[in-house]
């Protein structure tokens, strides 16, 4: 199939290990991590590899600006700023203000040099995008060329990052000689369920796709991760049939709301690093490992024995929380 193309700036394939301490606590599991918190240093974390495509595509409409938007503590932002840097163009962010202005990936937004606008959260949810096509061109009429990357990099272009990683996934379970029964990720905006589910279907292959919502409800994310992935099909014209009873999501591990730890969120982290030696993060990955291992430890996925967690990244996230951690 035709994939649109890429610029290469992510470390792949990332590797895939086994955890093992995690896979003792129950006797018919085979529980694996995929390290995709290890794409990069600076630009560590899911969104890179769907900032490979959005950004092939704004290079190449001659775009010398990327304009984003996310949460102070966005990693997408974050991965945003670092990659513009890289590349030696100009970023600006949109960031929802939540009046924490320190510390980790904002730290690091200021670092890479971007360009940062404050907007409200009632102004984030209903007019994002508004604003950034306003800040466009603003910048168009200084002389740049601005490129609007949506929340997420969740689009249709964006999907060929997890889709490529759903490819890489497949031919490593050659390697390793496994067949992953699930395919376990957190979903935040979609694009990364997105991509693995669209593979996964082209590829005729039989693993189970399943996410893990940290934000909104399962509803939300059908609906828009059925957007995504019929934005998608315009780039290949291969349309998979599917319905929204296929994207299986579970819900119940949104805890206070995004972003927001509870207690035993936090203890899930601190005592998983301890055991595994891998650090998740307060706002994606902790809530949805979290969500598995219950989930599991309640006896579902009974017809699945190897189960492959996709680790996304989000290190930066924790440390603006160092201090609601108990030891
Ligand atoms: C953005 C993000 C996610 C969610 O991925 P989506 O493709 O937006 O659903 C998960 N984990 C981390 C660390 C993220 O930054």
């Amino acid at each position: 199939m035709d994939k649109p193309k890429k610029i290469k700036v992510a470390n792949l394939p990332t590797k895939i290990q086994k955890l093992e301490r995690l896979s003792s606590f129950f006797s018919d599991k085979d529980i694996y991590i995929k390290r995709d918190d290890q794409t990069g240093t600076e630009l560590s974390g899911n969104k890179i590899r769907k900032l490979e495509y959005l950004v092939k595509q704004a290079l190449d409409n001659g775009c010398d600006y990327l304009i984003t938007c996310g949460g102070i503590q966005s990693n997408h932002a974050r991965a945003t700023a670092c990659l513009a840097a890289t590349l030696g163009i100009k970023s600006l962010l949109v960031l929802k203000d939540n009046g924490q202005k320190t510390n980790g990936n904002y730290f690091l937004d200021n670092l890479f040099g971007t360009e940062i606008k404050f907007i409200t959260q009632g102004d984030y949810d209903k007019n994002r995008i508004d604003i950034m096509n306003n800040e466009k061109e603003r910048l168009e009429k200084a002389g740049f060329k601005a490129f609007v990357i949506p929340e997420g990099a969740s689009n249709g272009i964006g999907t060929f990052g997890y889709y490529e990683a759903m490819e890489e996934i497949l031919s490593q379970e050659k390697e390793l000689n496994i067949k992953f029964d699930a395919i376990v990720t957190t979903v935040g905006s979609g694009g990364t369920f997105a991509g693995l589910f669209y593979a996964n279907k082209i590829n005729k292959n039989s693993a189970k796709i399943i996410g893990i919502n940290v934000c909104h409800d399962v509803d939300y994310f059908k609906d828009e991760i059925s957007k995504i992935l019929k934005a998608s099909f315009e780039y290949t014209k291969e349309i998979i049939n599917f319905t929204k009873e296929d994207l299986s999501i579970i819900d119940g591990y949104v805890g206070n709301g995004y972003a927001l730890s509870t207690k035993e969120e936090l203890k899930f982290i601190s005592d998983f690093a301890k055991m595994e030696g891998i650090i998740l993060d307060p706002v994606y990955t902790g809530k949805a490992m979290n969500g598995l291992v219950q989930e599991l430890k309640k006896g579902k996925l009974k017809e699945c024995k190897n189960i492959l967690f996709i680790h996304t990244g989000g290190l930066f996230g924790l440390f603006p929380k160092e201090n609601e951690f108990e030891f």
